[in-house]
């Protein structure tokens, strides 16, 4: 690598979307940003008219957006136009000051604990676990590869979301099932969400104004995906969700916790197919399938307005994340703080009212003014005299994912 390279981008490949970002290490800036969505769709009228669509954001000159219209047939092509967007602007990937690519990559499995820079075995070791993610890592793997075609002589740095929670004890990430089925078929809890609790739980500790290893944090990382970790002195020692992430706390599409008879119920007095019952929990269920909305501004507006179903989701998820709360205190024994994090936990300021309400007995209290506060930065929400702290800390998985691959690269 040259020592002008401090560019990294980033690239998080989703099963119909690329988002990416490209940052300056060196000068702690983003250049660019961008997401090509609906990969793949692009044949009216089949499609309703619709087709894929890029849009880009040239930070670094003059910030105006660009977004154009148009059939982007795959992750191949994509890649390609997001290279031909940064180009436009001298940002191009054959730059000498693009240090690496750093991709997200959901399911690491147990052997990576890691960022790691990818080569054929990395990248057979990734294919391996498509069994345990095959909604994630093949979106993951297309991305990596097309890009290793585009600069076969870059390094490309793996971060993996499950990472951060490979430290989670053996008693925490075994499911109480037979130990031989569960070992043969590699079923565990694994965790996702990784490099946002990461990130979290150490600016947490940054703005308690001590060291990770001297604090234990709940992080609630509430966006359309949700999760609760528990970080004991900057370890992961338990996380909601498992061996995929349906587990744990009420989604915007995702059930989370739930009695796993209800599969066997669906299958045989409701005629379900496998894949029926994986879409009904994965896509159908959560806020969208209690309500119709997986918005939470508009069941806040409709719960405004007297709409109880919306209410009731309300409380419902409510009611999932307090028991985490509850649960996580336990583990750790003594909590520091608990943090708010990703769209719903950064804005949505009756969530975290209601979600510490009545735990003013276990230390946790939000003081309704913090709590109003809009803004973008780490933030405490709880009076001075709490005994727990509660926190508002904005997660940037993409600043994250860069600062691990830029680290790699520079080791
Ligand atoms: P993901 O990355 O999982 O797609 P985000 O972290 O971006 O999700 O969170 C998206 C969710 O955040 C939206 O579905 C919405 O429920 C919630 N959200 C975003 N902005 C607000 C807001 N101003 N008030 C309340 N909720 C919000």
């Amino acid at each position: 690598m040259s020592a002008t390279a401090t560019r990294v981008l980033v690239l998080n490949s989703g099963s119909s979307s690329v988002k990416y970002q490209l940052l300056d290490m060196a000068a702690g800036t983003r250049l660019a940003v961008g997401l090509v969505e609906r990969i793949g769709v692009g044949a009216p009228p089949a499609c309703g008219g619709e087709t894929s669509r890029h849009i880009h954001t040239p930070l670094a000159a003059g910030g105006e957006k660009r977004e154009t219209e148009g059939a982007i047939a795959d992750h191949e092509a994509a890649l390609k136009a997001v290279a031909a967007e940064l180009a436009a602007d001298g940002l191009g990937l054959e730059s000498p000051e693009l240090a690496a690519i750093g991709h997200r990559v959901v399911h690491g499995g147990l052997k990576f604990t890691a960022p790691t820079v990818i080569d054929d075995a990395v990248l057979t070791e990734i294919e391996r676990l498509v069994p345990v993610a095959p909604l994630h890592n093949p979106a993951n793997i297309t991305g990596i590869r097309t890009a290793r075609a585009l600069r076969p002589d870059l390094p490309q740095v793996a971060v993996f979301d499950t990472a951060f929670h490979t430290t989670m004890p053996e008693h925490a990430a075994r499911y109480a099932i037979d130990v031989e089925t569960a070992d043969a078929h590699r079923i565990r809890r694994y965790g996702f969400h990784g490099t946002s609790h990461a990130y979290v739980s150490r600016k947490t500790a940054e703005l308690l104004g001590k060291d990770p290893s001297e604090v234990n944090v709940i992080v609630l990382h509430l966006g359309n995906g949700a999760s609760a970790s528990a970080v004991a002195g900057g370890r992961c020692v338990d996380t909601s969700m498992g061996l995929t992430p349906l587990e744990g706390l009420v989604m915007g599409t995702r059930s989370g916790d739930i009695d796993p008879a209800v599969t066997f119920h669906l299958k045989r007095v409701a005629g379900m197919s496998t894949d029926e019952i994986d879409a009904l929990l994965n896509k159908k269920s959560g806020l969208v399938g209690l309500c119709g909305d997986n918005d939470m501004r508009e069941i806040r507006r409709r719960i405004d307005e007297g709409d109880e179903r919306a209410r009731l989701a309300f409380d419902i998820y409510i009611h999932r994340l307090k028991k985490y709360i509850g649960a996580y205190s336990a583990v750790l024994g003594k909590v520091d703080a608990v943090a708010f994090t990703a769209g719903v936990g950064e804005n949505a300021a009756p969530v975290r009212e209601a979600a510490v309400a009545g735990l003013a007995e276990m230390g946790l209290v939000v003081d309704a003014s913090l709590n109003a506060v809009r803004s973008g930065e780490p933030r405490l929400i709880s009076p001075d005299h709490s005994r727990v702290a509660v926190a508002v800390v904005p997660t940037d998985e993409e600043l994250e994912i860069a600062q691990q691959t830029y680290a790699l690269v520079n080791a």
